[in-house]
């Protein structure tokens, strides 16, 4: 079955907590570098080796630019790393709540998985990743974990990451800007490692489609090669001028996570007054359920005021919401909506 998005409505008063985009846009020096693509400069091919905005990232995170790959956002870069890791024939191991891509990817490429069940408190078990290393044929993982935005720690991780060293370990660090810690530290040590990163949340470039893999040399060649069996110019010119402006501009992003981070805190104690439970969100969404309302009928009631939120109709997660954060007066809006609406129902 094919990865189903979040869906993406347009209605002008519209507020929109449903596909963990930030609420505010990309840093000025990201829309100057915009304004400065030169139109009649698109009859030529863009640099097939992204060479600029390998050597921002490179730079931003203090690695040799041999251990930077690019892609048209962090899903082009995942697939790319299910095509090139994954092919040994035992099954990959990756949460049963998790980012419901990785079992598209695993189907449309052919490689057997195993879902390892979170705990009840929806964390994972690390045992489950380093107990029968021989049977494995690569991990992956979010970190923060999605839907659930809960962090696992970096000590975990190196376990993990440690006891599968003749396998590609992926830590999905889509959302780690936004308060938890990331394994780049780890990439000195562990060859086998791969931290895959999205410029679609924290650096609020979604519609822009930038994603990148931190790794070895050697795995990072591979993925280079991978690419170049499959499209060479996946990077266009304007996305190279975006990206490298966004990671150039530390002190905006700083800020708007700042931002983002202390609405989400505000956000939890609303909620937390209102009955709400839900883990400790360490990403730009909070994924919380109601014990005397069900989440599908809030999810309905909200959309019906064009407030959109996630709703995933699966086993073990069908009474949650998962809900983006917005801008401050947005969740006011949200927050003082469900007030009525739970006073309204006699909740
Ligand atoms: N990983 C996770 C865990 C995600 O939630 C998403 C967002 N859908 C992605 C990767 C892909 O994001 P993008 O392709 O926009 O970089």
């Amino acid at each position: 079955m094919p990865y189903t998005p979040g869906e993406q409505p347009n209605e002008p008063d519209m507020i929109k907590l449903n596909t963990n985009e930030n609420p505010y846009p990309p840093s000025p020096g990201v829309i100057e570098a915009l304004r400065a693509v030169r139109p009649e400069s698109l009859k030529l091919y863009p640099d097939p080796t992204a060479g600029s905005l390998v050597r921002a990232l490179a730079e931003y995170h203090g690695l040799d630019e041999s251990r930077v790959f690019v892609g048209v956002g962090s899903d082009d870069v995942l697939a790319m790393c299910f095509l090139t890791f994954f092919q040994g024939g035992k099954p990959i191991l990756f949460p049963d709540i998790t980012y419901s891509f990785y079992d598209v990817w695993a189907e449309l490429f052919q490689i057997p998985y195993k879902k390892m069940p979170l705990n009840e408190d929806f964390e994972i078990v690390t045992e489950d990743y380093t107990a029968q290393t021989e049977e494995t044929g690569g991990i992956i993982f979010p970190n923060p974990n999605a839907p659930t935005g809960i962090e696992l720690g970096q000590n975990e991780i190196e376990e993990i990451v440690r006891k599968n060293a003749d396998k590609i370990v992926i830590v999905d660090e889509a959302y780690v800007d936004f308060g938890a810690t990331s394994a780049v530290h780890l990439l000195d040590r562990y060859d086998n490692l791969i931290v895959v990163r999205t410029f679609s949340k924290s650096r609020a470039l979604a519609g822009m489609r930038i994603g990148y893999a931190l790794g070895s040399p050697d795995a990072i060649r591979y993925l280079n090669d991978a690419k170049y069996s499959f499209n060479s110019y996946t990077m266009d010119q304007t996305s190279l001028a975006a990206g490298k402006a966004s990671v150039e501009d530390e002190t905006y992003f700083r800020e708007m996570l700042d931002r983002v981070i202390s609405t989400r805190e505000w956000t939890k104690q609303e909620l937390r007054k209102l009955g709400f439970s839900f883990a400790d969100s360490k990403a730009n969404f909070i994924f919380a359920s109601h014990p005397s309302c069900p989440a599908k009928q809030l999810y309905e009631a909200l959309r019906e005021e064009h407030i959109y939120v996630r709703y995933f109709n699966k086993p073990r997660i069908d009474n949650y919401l998962r809900i983006t954060v917005g801008t401050r007066t947005e969740m006011e809006t949200f927050i003082k909506f469900l007030e009525k609406y739970l006073k309204d129902q006699r909740i």
